[in-house]
């Protein structure tokens, strides 16, 4: 795994409550006025702006000894993908160099942020794009904060109702990266910060038990959503082998503990076509959901290159969306493919942008689309 990048003074790597003290004594260092320390909050936190050369109430060179230190750009669009339905699949640039994606998926008029948490990831799950990279390394609060707030811009910006929903969906394991996970929560959610509902807010997981039972207790609002694809363990090891460490047994049990009417769990579940969709398979994530309460969200399969499964079709998903309702009185639904002619595959896109020969690759990014 490459080291991690260092900490910086950037105010989304500490604690909201410490902004005004951190952005106060940065000015003194830089012997600007205490007034300016506000303007920056200001910018910041009501504007939504983390890019110094948009902060066009401060002097220039103010703003760049805010680009050049402090608030140095955690991350620039690389590439901006817009499918025919609506979905935007971005490429950001880390300051290192290294990719990761986001993507905005509207549904009415809510429109839902897919973050990453890490640079690959180490669960290794076989349907999964991402999977196949392996983990670089784990993203800093900054870089998970950045990415709601450049795709909240370009969204308002292009007339669209912007980020109204989060889900730490998109490349990593978020509680693999628990400590930058939780203060970005921090960052989104709190009376420092910008004030998003943390209803508004899920974390995804494969099932990592001892930070389960941490990020309820740390964020007690935040929504749930355990990736399962098998509640049977001989398939489940096979599709996702963290299931070897954190077994169906005990991420029952911990999901049992945390129930409460309160909080909404969903267990997503790809539908793999003659792997995890079968009778069996059904009956076994009834009784599994009927345990915690849980919502089920059958998801088709993305293809991409060299994936080991097939892809599902509307049928097939159909298909077992009916087996699981005739054994589950709870609510089931199953989700519809977006962005398919993007690189709808979760990390898809950064893995082919790493494909590239070296020659064509745009490890620039364009100016033109940087926040
Ligand atoms: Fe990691 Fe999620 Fe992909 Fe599994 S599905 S390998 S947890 S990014």
């Amino acid at each position: 795994m490459k080291p991690q990048e260092p900490m910086t003074d950037h105010p989304f790597d500490h604690p909201p409550d410490q902004l005004d003290s951190r952005l106060e004594q940065w000015c003194q260092e830089q012997q600007q006025p205490k007034f300016r320390s506000k303007q920056v909050r200001q910018h910041l936190i009501d504007q939504r702006i983390y890019d110094p050369s948009e902060m066009t109430s401060l002097p220039a060179e103010l703003r760049q000894q805010l680009a050049e230190g402090m608030l140095s750009s955690p991350l620039v669009v690389a590439d901006q993908l817009n499918s025919t339905d609506g979905t935007i699949k971005f490429r950001f640039m880390l300051a290192d160099g290294l990719s990761i994606e986001s993507v905005w998926i509207p549904t009415d008029d809510r429109g839902t942020l897919c973050l990453s948490s890490q640079v690959g990831c180490a669960a290794g799950c076989t349907f999964c794009a991402t999977g196949t990279m392996k983990l670089t390394r784990n993203l800093h609060p900054r870089e998970i904060v950045a990415q709601w707030l450049a795709v909240h811009a370009i969204t308002v910006a292009q007339g669209l109702c912007g980020v109204t929903q989060v889900v730490f969906m998109g490349m990593g394991e978020p509680l693999h990266n628990y400590p930058a996970v939780s203060r970005a929560i921090d960052w989104f959610s709190s009376a420092q910060g910008f004030q998003f509902s943390p209803r508004r807010i899920t974390v995804s997981t494969v099932g990592i038990v001892p930070k389960i039972e941490q990020l309820v207790h740390d964020h007690p609002q935040v929504r749930l959503a355990v990736s399962l694809h098998s509640a049977i363990t001989e398939t489940r090891n096979s599709i996702v082998p963290i299931n070897q460490h954190h077994s169906i047994e005990e991420l029952s049990e911990v999901l049992v503990k945390i129930r409460d009417d309160s909080r909404r769990i969903s267990i997503e579940y790809v539908v793999l076509p003659g792997i995890n969709d079968g009778s069996e398979q059904a009956k076994a994530l009834a009784r599994f959901a009927g345990k915690c309460g849980a919502h089920i969200n059958l998801l088709p399969f993305h293809p991409y290159e060299g994936a080991l499964y097939a892809a599902a079709g509307a049928a097939e998903v159909g298909q077992f969306l009916s087996l699981v309702q005739k054994q589950y009185e709870g609510s089931v639904t199953a989700r519809r493919s977006r962005g398919l002619d993007i690189d709808g595959a979760c990390g898809q896109l950064v893995l082919n942008n790493l494909k590239k020969p070296t020659a064509t690759d745009d490890t620039e990014p364009d100016a033109s689309k940087k926040r």
